[in-house]
C-alpha cells in the first residue's frame, strides 16, 4: 500500500493547529482535549474503537485510547498530544500553521510528536478488524511535557493493556530501548538564625549545607562506582547540584537553606531507594548537630526505562531500520507503559534537536519510511498470516 502523502500532512496541519502546550506553570499551561477529540474522531471514521478518558483533577485534560481489534496482546501506538511552550519572537513564522519550504514541514509539535500520529494512522489504514489476530492500539496522552499526568492515570487505571509498545518521539527513526532516569530534589537544612558577633546565638543552616554537600558528592562517586552502562554516552547516573539558597545578610547566621539538585539513575536504580538513602545521610551528616534536614521531591520522578534487547519488538524494528537499539538522554513515557506490562521501544520520526526549539521541523523524507515501518511493524505483530 503506498502512503498518501498529501492527506498525512493535511492531518499534521489540523493536528499541529490545535493549541496544547503543557507546563507546570499555569501561564502557560493549555488543555489537550481538541487534539484528543480530532484524533478520536479520525479513527472513529476508520471503524476504530475510541474512549476518551479525561484525567481526574486536570480539567480539559484526556488520553486517548483507540482500538482496531480485538483480544489479548497487540502493540500500541503512543505519543503525546502536547507540546512546550515556545517563544514567539524567535519563530520565523506561525508555530500553529504547518509551513512546508527546504522538503521540511515546520511548526510546534511536527518532531516532538503530534505528527507521529497522523503516520501512526496512516499505517493502519486499510486494514479490517478481522485481519488482525492482536488488536493495533492508539495511545495519545496528556501532560508529557510537564506533569506526566496523562501517563500515570492510565497506569493507576491499570491501562491499556498490550504485549508490545512503540512510542514515536523524535529518535531519528532509530531505536530505542533504554533511557536513563530523573529526579529532581530539594534538601533543606534548618538551624536558627542570630547576630553573627556570637556564634553561640545560632545554628548556621549553611555551614549544615556545606557538609551535607560534602556528603552529597561522596554519595554521588559511590553511585557513579557502583553502577556503569555502557550503552549511554554519558555510561554512569549523574548527580548536578543546580541551585542553592539560603540565609540573608552577611551578618546574620544563617538560619534556613536550600539546595537542589538533579540525579538521573541508570536503568535498575530505583528511585524511592535513592530517595530514601539521601534522607538518611543527610540525617546521619546533620546528627548532633542542633540543625534538622528533609528531602522534597520537586516532582514525583520518572523512572529509568530498559526494555530486553531480545524482546520481539526490539528485534522486528532491528530488523526492520537496520540499526541496533540505542540508549539515550532524554526521559519519555516508556516506564508507565513497561508498568502496564508492554515491551516498549522508543522510535520515532522527528530528531531530539528540533524538540523544543523555535522553527522546529520534521523532515519531509522522514514521512513515508515512517508509515512503511510502522505498517510492517503491525503486520509482523498484529495481522493474522494469510
Ligand atoms: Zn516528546
Amino acid at each position: 500500500m503506498t502512503t498518501r502523502v498529501p492527506k498525512v500532512l493535511q492531518m499534521i496541519g489540523e493536528l499541529v493547529a490545535i493549541p496544547s502546550v503543557s507546563s507546570v506553570n499555569p501561564k502557560f499551561d493549555q488543555g489537550n482535549r481538541a487534539v484528543i477529540d480530532l484524533l478520536a474522531g479520525w479513527v472513529t471514521d476508520l471503524g476504530w474503537t475510541a474512549e476518551v478518558l479525561p484525567i481526574p483533577g486536570h480539567p480539559g485534560k484526556a488520553n486517548l485510547i483507540a482500538t482496531l481489534g480485538q483480544g489479548p496482546g497487540g502493540l500500541v501506538l503512543a505519543g503525546h498530544t502536547d507540546t512546550v511552550p515556545f517563544d514567539a519572537q524567535y519563530w520565523s513564522q506561525d508555530p500553529f500553521q504547518l509551513a512546508e519550504r527546504d522538503n521540511r514541514l515546520y511548526g510546534l509539535g511536527t518532531s516532538d510528536m503530534k505528527a507521529f500520529f497522523a503516520l501512526a494512522i496512516e499505517a493502519a489504514a486499510g486494514l479490517q478488524p478481522t485481519d488482525l489476530a492482536e488488536p493495533v492500539i492508539l495511545l495519545a496522552t496528556a501532560d508529557e511535557e510537564s506533569s506526566m499526568a496523562g501517563a500515570q492515570a492510565l497506569v493507576d487505571q491499570g491501562r491499556p493493556r498490550a504485549r508490545h509498545a512503540v512510542i514515536g518521539e523524535p529518535t531519528g527513526l532509530r531505536p530505542v530501548r533504554m533511557h536513563k532516569g530523573m529526579m529532581m530534589e530539594a534538601v533543606h537544612v534548618h538551624g536558627h538564625s542570630g547576630h553573627s558577633s556570637d556564634p553561640s546565638l545560632g545554628v548556621s543552616a549553611l555551614e549544615g549545607m556545606h557538609r551535607v554537600i560534602g556528603d552529597i558528592l561522596a554519595w554521588r562517586g559511590e553511585l557513579q562506582a557502583a553502577h556503569r552502562d555502557p550503552l549511554f554516552r554519558v555510561p554512569v547516573p549523574t548527580l548536578n547540584l543546580g541551585r542553592i539558597e539560603g540565609g540573608d545578610n552577611p551578618n546574620r547566621i544563617c538560619g534556613d537553606c536550600e539546595l537542589q539538585i538533579d540525579l538521573r539513575p541508570l536503568p535498575g536504580m530505583d528511585l524511592a531507594e535513592l530517595r530514601d538513602t539521601l534522607r538518611r545521610r543527610l540525617q546521619g551528616v546533620l546528627e548532633g548537630s542542633g540543625l534538622h534536614g528533609d528531602v522534597e521531591p520537586l516532582f514525583p520522578g520518572l523512572p529509568a526505562m530498559e526494555t530486553p534487547a531480545d524482546a520481539a519488538i526490539v528485534q522486528a524494528a532491528e530488523r526492520l531500520t537496520g540499526h541496533a537499539a540505542e540508549a539515550v538522554a532524554f526521559g519519555t513515557e516508556g516506564p508507565f507503559l513497561q508498568q502496564l506490562g508492554m515491551d516498549t521501544l522508543i522510535l520515532g520520526p522527528g530528531d531530539i534537536d528540533q524538540a523544543h526549539q523555535p522553527d522546529e521541523f520534521l523532515a519531509l523524507d522522514r514521512i513515508t519510511p515512517t508509515v512503511d515501518l510502522l505498517r510492517q511493524l503491525v503486520r509482523q505483530l498484529c495481522v493474522r498470516p494469510q
